[in-house]
């Protein structure tokens, strides 16, 4: 039925949040889709006032989620941005974040071209290195946000060491758990005071939906990011929860078939004479393999490699696979295949890029759970013929 707290990951994903519906017994949890309630006199209702301020199918889902990440508090929203966003706007004009340097683009963007507007400022700093988010810490600094592993160069920051030097400023941890998702990797128990999720990835998992959700333990920050959830008001539908409530019940079983191609895959490239380098953080050469390790318990189903060759060849590459679907976005069951340089880092001038590690051949995979060897063989006929 409901899920105990001390219930395992699985049962969590299957059950948490959920209950058989009181009025008929439906096993689903049903999609309301009503926007207010009938009260018995002003004021006299069951809990539930108006759609925007609380509602059954999202209240399930934000239950579902908070559960998963071991948080003691969830709230859903309608885009990983508006997550994103409402966490930002927490801050007061004045404050400043302390920031990765290969940030998912549209938290860049938003980050830099919205609330840079506002009067906050951020800065973007190598987040593996932990004296260079000290030395970016300023008395202004209110919020670290760290995405690891890091879009699209994979790497990993240390959640424990860097939410240890954060909390001796007085500095708020935020992790963006996208790519990890809380089958491999849960930031509260690391260390971290809100993770932030877009739940159109790996939570939804069918690439059917898009949504975010942010979790935490912490009373005070869930309060004020609740008043901000009804006040700013970037709620999801009711049919999108459910979409990503459903998507959440396979998560374990999903995550696991995602990291096994995920390494076949990665090593398999790592031999391949045609590319120059693979950032996988499951192969043993990868700089963060170490801290993965210990932090995550599976590497996930995000590559990237370099392909020998110019911009053109790398192009050309993507575009002649037959298994892997050219296309944005990632963490669904199908392989997608991308260019960061040209499409979701297009926006980063190339001097920007290349200090990053963004080089021209760099290629983004989104490995679903296909079979590894048909993933393989397709990267393998692209490959060759690109070349010319
Ligand atoms: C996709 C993504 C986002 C943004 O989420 P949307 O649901 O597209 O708004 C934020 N962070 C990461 C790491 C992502 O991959």
């Amino acid at each position: 039925m409901t899920a105990k707290k001390d219930a395992g990951f699985a049962t969590k994903a299957v059950h948490a949040g959920q209950r058989p519906d009181p009025t008929t017994g439906a096993i689903m949890t049903p999609v309301y889709l009503t926007s207010t309630y009938v009260q018995e006199g002003p004021g006299v209702h069951k809990g539930f006032d108006y759609a925007r301020t609380v509602h059954p199918t999202r209240l399930a889902l934000e239950a579902n989620i908070a559960a998963l990440e071991g948080g003691a508090h969830g709230l859903c929203f309608a885009s990983g941005m508006a997550a994103t966003s409402t966490v930002i706007e927490m801050l007061d004009a004045g404050d400043h974040v302390v920031s990765c340097n290969d940030l998912y683009g549209g938290t860049y963007r938003v980050f830099t071209k919205v609330f840079a507007r506002h009067g906050m400022s951020f800065s973007f700093v190598d987040a593996t290195d932990m004296k260079a988010i000290e030395k970016a810490m300023t008395s202004k600094t209110k919020i670290l946000w760290i995405e690891t592993p890091s879009n699209p160069m994979l790497r990993i920051t240390d959640i424990k060491k860097a939410s240890a030097l954060a909390h001796k400023k007085k500095v708020k941890v935020v992790v963006d758990n996208t790519f990890a998702s809380p089958a491999l990797q849960q930031p509260l128990a690391l260390g971290a005071d809100i993770v932030v999720h877009s739940t159109t990835k790996y939570l939804g998992g069918h690439s059917d939906v898009v949504g975010g959700a942010v979790v935490t333990n912490d009373r005070e920050i869930f309060d004020k990011l609740k008043f901000l959830q009804n006040a700013v008001g970037a709620v999801p539908g009711p049919l999108d929860c459910f979409l990503v409530l459903r998507g959440t019940k396979t998560l374990p079983l999903r995550l696991v078939k995602h990291c096994e191609n995920a390494m076949a895959v990665a090593r398999h490239l790592s031999k391949h004479k045609e590319i120059a380098r693979v950032h996988y953080p499951g192969l043993a050469d990868h700089p963060g393999h170490a801290i993965a390790k210990a932090q995550m318990c599976g590497f996930g189903g995000m590559i990237s490699f370099e392909l020998k060759g110019d911009l053109e060849r790398a192009k050309r590459m993507i575009a002649m696979t037959r298994v892997f679907s050219l296309a944005e976005s990632l963490g669904g069951v199908e392989s997608l295949i991308g260019h960061p340089p040209t499409m979701t880092h297009g926006s980063i001038p190339r001097q920007e890029r290349l200090k990053s590690g963004l080089v021209d051949g760099l290629i983004r995979l989104s490995v679903g759970i296909e079979d590894a060897q048909d993933l393989i063989d397709d990267l393998d006929q692209a490959i060759a013929r690109s070349a010319v």
